[in-house]
Parts: structure tokens; sequence; C-alpha cells
């Protein structure tokens, strides 16, 4: 049965742990759970937007008007036959390659340590230490607007550097099929382990955030040309550019999207003023922004 919230506080579903109410907020238990909501927005005449761990969202003071639908654990089902593992959308990255370093796969170490679902990553093309989901994805299970089903390969999925095109088509990913290699269980867990250790180490993990702010841009590194830039420990309000890490944007307390969004557009400025470089959020912002 569809868990279903009014005015559901967003905070409490995205890493930064901001965010205002979701008018409408679901947890299907099925696919048909899905469509049956989708058919509801529109009946409505709302909007509706999924989400999986929003460990890449930053949600508005106002909060969502429509309804916010979110892959969670009913979405969670891993399996894996022969070298291919096949994760369901709201599955966690780690649980996935956890699985796969289970079952003596190698290829998912670099996703070990990315706090998100599988669906959030395939849009995202999410990546670490020089691998991206498009490297080991084969094919994605995505439910269409028209409510069609159908497993798409990975070459019409547009991929690149932080990009697909599943959501601006407005489609949503069911699941996914990964492609990976026998390993070493032993070498695999070395792998996850060095790469869980660099995260600690360089990372501001303490605190809330949503990953990397910016995107990298062609031929520089976001965080280096934000400290270049003076950066480094600059705040609005609560949310301050990590001292730890300058790609890093935080909630030291109670940070509001809007402090968040200023702070990221007064980075920009900085950054274009000192390096002449346009810095493209990561994050994905939804909602009202007061
Ligand atoms: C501490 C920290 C470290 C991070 N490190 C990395 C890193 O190393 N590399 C990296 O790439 N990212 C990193 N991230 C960012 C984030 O974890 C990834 O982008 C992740 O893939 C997002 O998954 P999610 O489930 O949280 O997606 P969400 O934040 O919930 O959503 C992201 C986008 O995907 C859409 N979406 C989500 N699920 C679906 C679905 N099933 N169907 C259609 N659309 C969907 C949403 O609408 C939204 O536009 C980090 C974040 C944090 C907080």
């Amino acid at each position: 049965m569809i868990k279903r919230t009014r005015n559901e506080p967003m905070w409490l579903h995205t890493t930064f742990r901001i965010g205002g109410p979701a008018e409408y907020y679901a947890e299907p238990e099925c696919t048909e759970e899905i469509g049956q909501l989708i058919e509801e927005a529109r009946g409505r005449g709302i909007p509706y937007v999924v989400i999986g761990r929003g460990s890449n969202l930053l949600v508005g003071d106002g909060g969502y008007r429509g309804m916010v639908i979110c892959l969670g654990r009913a979405f969670s089902r891993v399996t894996v036959m022969g070298n291919t593992l096949e994760a369901q959308a709201g599955a966690m990255l780690g649980a996935a390659a956890g699985c796969a370093l289970e079952r003596g796969l190698k290829g998912m170490e670099f996703a070990s340590g990315i706090p998100g679902s599988v669906g959030g990553a395939l849009v995202m093309n999410a990546g670490a230490y020089g691998s991206e989901i498009k490297d080991i994805l084969s094919e994605a299970e995505l439910l269409f607007p028209d409510g069609e089903i159908a497993w798409v390969p990975l070459e019409a999925l547009d991929y690149a550097y932080r990009h697909s095109n599943i959501e601006a088509l407005g489609r949503i990913v069911l699941r996914a099929r990964f492609s990976l290699q026998p390993g070493e269980r032993a070498d695999i867990l070395g792998l996850m382990k060095s790469y869980g250790e660099k995260r600690r180490e360089k990372q501001p993990l303490e605190y809330p955030s949503a990953g990397s702010t910016f995107k990298r841009p062609a031929g520089h590194f976001a965080g280096q040309l934000i400290e270049e830039a003076g950066c480094k420990g600059l705040r609005v309000g609560d949310a301050q550019i990590s001292e730890k890490h300058a790609g890093f944007l935080i909630n030291t307390g109670q940070a509001t999207a809007r402090d968040v969004r200023m702070l990221v557009e007064e980075v920009q400025r900085r950054v274009f003023l000192h390096a002449g470089v346009e810095l493209k959020p990561e994050i994905q912002f939804i909602g009202e922004f007061l």
C-alpha cells in the first residue's frame, strides 16, 4: 500500500537536511502504484518529481507544490546472475556494491561510498575515482510518461559527465543491469576500503551536504578554483564552503535553502571574477525558493 502524507517536511528526505514541505508525499510499494500516483498528480493538475535518497537535492524553503514520489526500501532488491548485477531503483549504491563484493564481482567499487540510490545514480551518471555509472551500466528499465515500461540500452541514454537524458524525457528509473567482471574478493574489498578512507580523510562527512556542489569544469577542479578565489570558509547564514574541502557546501546547523542558493551564487560570482570560469551546480534544485 502507498505510504502517503501531506505537507511532508522535505528536510527529512535530503542529506542537506534542508527543505520546506512537499504538498503531497508518497512512497509507493510497486511499479503499478507509481503509475497510479502519476495518474493522480495529472488528475489534480499538479507537477510530480521522483526522488531517491535526496543526496543530490536542494529543496526550496517554500517546499514543493506538487507530489514528491520517493522510491525507497520497497524498491531495493539486488540480484546477481553470472556477471550481471540487477538492482531496483531504490537500492542504495553501497548495498549494490556490497552485493557485488559478496559475489566476487569487480567494477562497482567506485560507487560503494556514494550515498545515493541506483535510480538517482543513473540519472546523475554518478562517478568517483575515475569511474562512472555509464562504465558499468548495460541497460535500464524505465517507466515512460505514457505508462509504457521498457528496457533501454546504455547507448540510448545520452550519457556524458554527470549527465543522462533520463529525466529530461520524463522517464523514471525502475531497475538497472550492471555488467561486472569476476575478481578477487580481497582486491575488491581493499579498493572499497581505500576509497572509503580517502572520503573520510578529504570530505566533510561530519556535516550534512549534497556532495560536490558544482560540476567539474573542463580542465579545472571546482574545489581548487573555489579555494583560489578565496571562498574557503565563506558563509551565508549556516551555509558554509567547507574548510576541509572547498568543493563541498555544508549545512553547519540551521541553513536554509535561501542561504545555500545565495552562497552558490556568490561563489559562482567570485570564481568567475578570479578565473573567468563559470561554475555549474551539480546539485539539483527543486521546489519554491523564497
Ligand atoms: C557526502 C556525499 C558524497 C557524495 N559523493 C558523490 C560522488 O562521489 N560522486 C557522485 O557522482 N555523487 C556524489 N554525491 C551526490 C549523490 O550521492 C549522487 O548524485 C547520487 O547518485 C544521487 O542519488 P539519490 O538517490 O540521492 O538521488 P536524489 O538526490 O534523490 O535525486 C537526484 C536526481 O535524480 C532524480 N531521480 C532520483 N531517482 C530517480 C528515479 N528512480 N527515476 C528518475 N529520476 C530519479 C531526481 O529527481 C533528481 O533530479 C555525494 C553526496 C553526498 C551527500
